[in-house]
Formats: structure tokens, C-alpha cells, sequence
């Protein structure tokens, strides 16, 4: 059976970033990969600038001195400082010319256009911000690549951009199959389960920073499979499909897929949860679909779609680090666990003073989302099993807060 690390190259391959686009900063950038190199096109600050409220002096002048004029920010001033004098200025406003210091308001005695200087004698450049400290004009600021967080869209501003060039996030479509299924607000009769698949990995999709869309539950019929696959190849980059992809009487995904033309790259991993992942693609108008036919158990799902399904979301929409972060850390406390396959056990992890500590969570399996509200990370496990002593290093992968 394929290992984790082939299927998880057999998807990347399959993912070539979308063209970018030009997108407003804020907020729709958030989050998104820079996809060009932004330069600023002035000096930041543009101009020599007060970081007090106070005066402007120069910095020899020791006695007391004479106030000229007042500066506010937004304003310029209008008058040299000369020897024995000083401008009144507040924060941000733009320094005059012979001054090269500000003393806070708080250190002078004022007193009419008298000002005395109370507090010790300040240094040429105290409390000024020179010309072009922050950024220099035609300097590069943010490089293509970059993640687009509030502080960069905040600096992209300073740079005079409003709209820049980013990498497009996927569409991604997600259809939950199963006859067993009905809506959240829904009471089930006997037999049904609330669809709880959908809202998770239209969450996962959308925190990935793909465009999510909910293609509504398909029931285990070739005729409902077939329109819910249909509409998805036509609108989506990502289709996601949970459910009927094992080896029951009514696991019609792989076959149905088949049929509309999804070549399959695997079906079945080595791994658990999530062993009978199925991933194909398919040409539609002229651009590459990949399918993801993710087993119906909600941990196996959420599993699947960190491992997987992530990183070609991420991979499609441009970024550069598409895995979830490893971290090695070390066991809180003695863990036994069995398995015959790689197993991601859901941990929370905390940050002790000699690193990363992991504890494992009490999971019973794969039906078992509940006892991933607690997790923020998936402990990866070898093949196995064993008893695990307290102490023992181990692997892990943090999910996204
Ligand atoms: P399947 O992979 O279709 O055989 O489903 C495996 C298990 O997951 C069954 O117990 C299903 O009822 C359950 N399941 C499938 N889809 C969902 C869903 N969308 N929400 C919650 N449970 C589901
Ligand atoms: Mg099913």
C-alpha cells in the first residue's frame, strides 16, 4: 500500500499554482502570498519628524529659550531655529529647520514664549525620526512569497499600494455523500447522522485559504453522485468528496469518478485514519481539477484533508510553505498506543521551558471527532504500536489555532 510521503508527492505533483491576480490589500489579502516584489516609492518617513510632544531645539543650546512658532502634525514649520530658540511641535509634526532634537514636554518649564529646559540635556537626534529611517525610496520591501498579515498590508500601504499582485485562492467544492445523512438543524430519524463532514471541511478549505463552496449532500446513488461530481469539476480547482469511498455495497464515489473522466492517481494509503483515500484528477476547460475522495469517519476526513488536501490547496493558491509545521517534542506522560499503520493521534502541545511537550489525547478512533477539540497537533506514530515511555521523543504536526 502507498506510504504517506508518496501519496503526499503524487498530489504535489499534480499542483501548479494558479495565475495570480490583482487584489485589493485589506482585508481581502489577508492571508494570501505576495506573488510580485513591492519596492516603496518614497522615503519612509518622508520627512525629519518629531516622536514627541515638546520642543525643538538644538540639542548645544542649554539656556533658557525662546518659542518661535508652534508646529502640528500635518503642518510645516516656517521658521529656522536659531541659537536661543525653539519651535513648539508635536508628534509626527515635521522638524524645522536648525533644530536636531526634541525635548518631551514634560522635561520644560514653560512660561509665556519661555521655555526652560528641566530634565538633563539632550543629545543631537533625541526624539527625531530622520528621513528615510523606516524605508528608503526604490528600496525592496516584501519579496513574491511573502505572506500578506495584517502588519504586511499595513507596510504595502506605506509603500503606496492599494492593489497588489497575489496568488489566487482555489475554489474548492465539498459535497458530504451518504444516504444516511441529513442537515445539522435537522433531527435524524432512525439510522441518519447529522452531515457534520461538510461545515468541517468547508472550514478546513476556507482556512487553508481556499474559496469554499458547499455542493450540498449527494445521496449513495450513481445519479446523485454523478450531478454532485459534475457541478464540482465545472466550478471548482478542488473537488472534495466525503464518504463512500471504501469497500461497502454502496461506496459508488471511486467509480462514479471514473466514469466523468477523474484519472485516478491512488486509491488507498497507508495510514490511519484515513486508509482509503482516493485522489484523481481531471482536464476541465482548460485547466486541472483534483479530486479528493475522502473516507466518510469525521476524524479520517479531517485527517486526510490536513495531510493532503491542505498542502495542494495551499500549493495551488501560491504559497510556499504548504506542510503543517513538525515540531519534535517529548511525551508528558507514559502513552501506549497499536497500529499497523503510521497513526496521527490527535496531542495538544505546550511549550515547557526545555521544549516542546506533547500530550496524547484519549481517542477511541476514527468516529471520534470530539476528542480533537483539545488538539493542536497530530502526534505522527510508527507502524506497530508499543508502550511509550514519559519522555519519549516523538513527532508531531501543528494544526493551524
Ligand atoms: P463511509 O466512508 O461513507 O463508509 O462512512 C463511514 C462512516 O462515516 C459512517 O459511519 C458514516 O455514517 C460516517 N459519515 C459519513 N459521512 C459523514 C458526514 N458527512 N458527517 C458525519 N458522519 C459521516
Ligand atoms: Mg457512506
Amino acid at each position: 500500500m502507498l506510504a504517506v510521503e508518496d501519496a503526499h508527492r503524487l498530489v504535489l505533483e499534480q499542483c501548479q499554482p494558479l495565475p495570480p491576480e490583482r487584489t485589493p490589500t485589506a482585508p481581502a489579502a489577508l492571508g494570501r502570498p505576495l506573488a510580485e516584489a513591492v519596492a516603496c516609492d518614497l522615503d519612509v518617513p518622508a520627512f525629519t519628524k518629531s516622536l514627541m510632544d515638546g520642543y525643538a531645539i538644538r540639542a548645544a543650546d542649554g539656556g533658557p529659550l525662546t518659542v518661535i512658532e508652534e508646529v502640528t502634525a500635518g503642518r510645516v514649520p516656517t521658521k529656522t531655529v536659531g541659537r536661543g530658540q525653539a519651535t513648539r511641535i508635536m508628534t509626527g509634526a515635521p522638524l524645522p529647520e536648525g533644530a536636531d532634537a526634541v525635548v518631551p514636554v514634560e522635561s520644560c518649564r514653560a512660561d509665556g514664549d519661555r521655555v526652560e529646559i528641566a530634565g538633563p540635556p539632550p543629545a543631537p537626534g533625541d526624539n527625531v525620526l530622520p528621513r528615510g529611517r523606516e524605508m528608503r525610496k526604490c528600496e525592496v520591501i516584501l519579496s513574491p512569497g511573502a505572506l500578506l498579515t495584517p502588519q504586511a498590508l499595513g507596510v504595502l500601504s506605506t509603500c503606496g499600494r492599494a492593489v497588489v499582485l497575489t496568488g489566487r485562492p482555489p475554489r474548492v467544492a465539498v459535497t458530504a455523500t451518504g444516504d444516511e445523512l441529513v442537515e445539522p438543524s435537522a433531527a435524524p430519524g432512525p439510522g441518519q447522522v447529522r452531515n457534520s463532514n461538510a461545515p468541517m471541511l468547508l472550514a478546513q478549505a476556507a482556512a487553508a485559504g481556499g474559496l469554499a463552496r458547499d455542493l450540498g449532500i449527494a445521496r449513495d446513488t450513481a445519479e446523485s453522485l454523478r450531478a454532485a461530481v459534475r457541478e464540482g469539476l465545472r466550478t471548482a480547482d478542488v473537488l472534495i468528496l466525503s464518504g463512500g469511498v471504501s469497500a461497502g455495497k454502496l461506496d459508488l464515489v471511486p467509480g462514479i469518478l471514473r466514469e466523468e473522466g477523474v484519472v485516478a492517481h491512488f486509491h488507498k494509503v497507508r495510514l490511519k485514519p484515513g486508509k482509503p483515500l482516493f485522489f484523481g484528477t481531471a482536464e476541465r476547460d482548460g485547466g486541472r481539477r483534483l479530486v479528493f475522495g475522502l473516507p466518510g469517519n469525521p476524524v479520517s476526513s479531517f485527517v486526510c484533508f490536513e495531510l493532503f488536501v491542505r498542502p495542494a490547496i495551499r500549493r495551488l493558491g501560491g504559497h510556499a510553505e504548504v506542510d503543517l509545521p513538525a515540531v519534535s517534542a517529548r511525551l508528558g506522560a507514559h502513552f501506549t498506543y497499536s497500529s499497523d499503520r503510521p497513526t496521527y493521534h490527535p496531542a495538544e502541545l505546550m511549550l515547557a521551558p526545555e521544549g516542546w511537550r506533547a500530550r496524547a489525547i484519549p481517542w477511541f478512533g476514527s468516529a471520534d471527532l470530539r476528542a480533537f477539540l483539545a488538539a493542536n497537533a497530530l502526534l505522527v506514530l510508527p507502524p506497530g504500536g508499543g508502550a511509550l515511555p514519559a519522555g519519549a521523543a516523538v513527532q508531531a504536526l501543528r494544526l493551524e489555532a
